[in-house]
């Protein structure tokens, strides 16, 4: 049984056995059918030679026997020959598929046991040179995803000190006297409290963006209806911090296949970056227009304005340009991300330009139209 096992268990011994039942059974063929036609070939040949050796039954049965040795002898050698190819194929072909296979077989074993470096070599154009290409593709999303884990890991725990840090500095401070026990102190308590808070939920909405799980729900969106609708709704804030909010937007728009609560989050998202980058007397504008088959939304701010060594990475999770400026503003430094992803879930993009500090920023979001016809273009002022 365990021989039967070890011989299941080997791809090389089964192969092996493959070719000598083909051997076995081509040497058998070939034996019975020389069997077979034998005495009719003796026969005519006796026949003819009948005038050269006389009618000798002795004789003739030493032909034949002396014959039937003859072929027998062949076809042991033959069939030694074949199964010695067979040895030398065999093995040939274990090297070339079992020991690819093995080296597959070892490689995901470490992954396994949590080695994302491990790639396999990636030889030939054959269904195994693609499975080996395929095995390292899967080991390269593998170890993507495992270092994004770390890094989320790493970047949370970051995220979470400085709050907590802060709320125990306040209560250690009330213990020791240092601070007053008044409402001051405890509103300075609840606001790091709100900031956790706000980090939960927005790392929970990261996480399910990052993983795809956001469903949209598609519907024919009225564009300018929209911005209208979240223009109206954020007015009283930039009024209250003295920044003029505008609105330049062309009457036709064609309606954008799109889900409604998502663009209003995104837009709010931005138009409320807007208003915290930019000093009272300075202006946002909301833009939509029509360019290249795609329907472009941008908010332009008047306000501080983004280096340009900070330009490519301000879609990244938890990054801030000026980290402590953002944090005492509550960023968390995930709203642009979350954003990028919504965006991108839509088929479309965003991105950001700026002339550099203190010249302003515009955020623009382009997303895919199809099979629409007008094309306005920005309402310039
Ligand atoms: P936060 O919650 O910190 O605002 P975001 O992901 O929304 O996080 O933005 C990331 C960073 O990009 C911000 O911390 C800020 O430094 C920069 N930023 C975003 N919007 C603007 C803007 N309108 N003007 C200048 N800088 C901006």
């Amino acid at each position: 049984m365990r021989w039967g096992d070890a011989f299941r268990q080997r791809l090389g011994w089964r192969l092996f056995a493959s070719y000598l039942v083909v051997v076995f059974v081509g040497t058998a063929v070939l034996a019975a059918t020389a069997e077979f036609h034998m005495p009719a070939a003796l026969s005519r040949h006796v026949a003819r030679m009948q005038a050269l050796v006389g009618d000798d039954p002795a004789l003739v049965q030493d032909l034949y026997e002396t014959y039937r040795d003859a072929v027998n002898e062949i076809l042991f050698v033959a069939a030694s020959a074949a199964g010695g190819t067979a040895i030398g194929i065999s093995l040939f072909t274990t090297r070339r598929i079992v020991g690819p296979i093995r080296e597959m077989m070892w490689a995901s074993r470490r992954i396994a046991a949590g080695d994302y470096r491990m790639r396999v070599v990636e030889i030939g154009a054959d269904e195994l040179g693609e499975l080996a290409r395929a095995f390292n593709r899967m080991a390269e999303t593998l170890e993507q995803t495992e270092q994004r884990r770390l890094a989320l890991i790493g970047d949370v725990a970051h995220e979470l000190r400085t709050p907590l840090a802060s709320i125990r500095a306040l209560i250690e401070g009330v213990v020791d006297g240092v601070l007053p026990a008044d409402p001051a102190t405890f509103l300075e308590v609840q606001r790091e409290i709100s900031r956790l808070q706000r980090l939960a939920d927005d790392l929970v909405e990261l996480s399910r963006a990052e993983t795809g799980e956001i469903a949209l729900e598609f519907s024919s969106v009225d564009i300018r209806a929209l911005i209208a609708r979240v223009v109206g709704r954020l007015r009283p804030q930039f009024d209250a911090k003295g920044v003029m909010l505008r609105m330049a937007v062309p009457e036709e728009l064609p309606s954008l296949q799109a889900d409604e609560n998502r663009v209003v989050q995104i837009l709010t998202n931005l138009l409320g970056n807007a208003l915290q980058y930019t000093p009272s007397g300075g202006r946002v504008t909301v833009r939509a227009w029509v360019e290249a088959d795609e329907l472009r939304i941008a908010v332009e701010d008047t306000g501080i304005g983004i280096a340009p060594e900070h330009l490519p990475h301000i879609f990244e999770r938890f990054y801030r340009v000026d980290r402590s400026r953002s944090r005492s503003g509550g960023g968390s430094g995930i709203g642009l991300t979350i954003a990028r992803h919504l965006v991108e879930a839509h088929g479309g993009r965003i991105w950001a330009a700026s002339e550099g500090v203190g010249r302003g920023s515009t955020f623009t979001m382009a997303f895919p139209l199809s099979g629409s016809t007008a094309s306005p273009e920005p309402v310039r002022d």
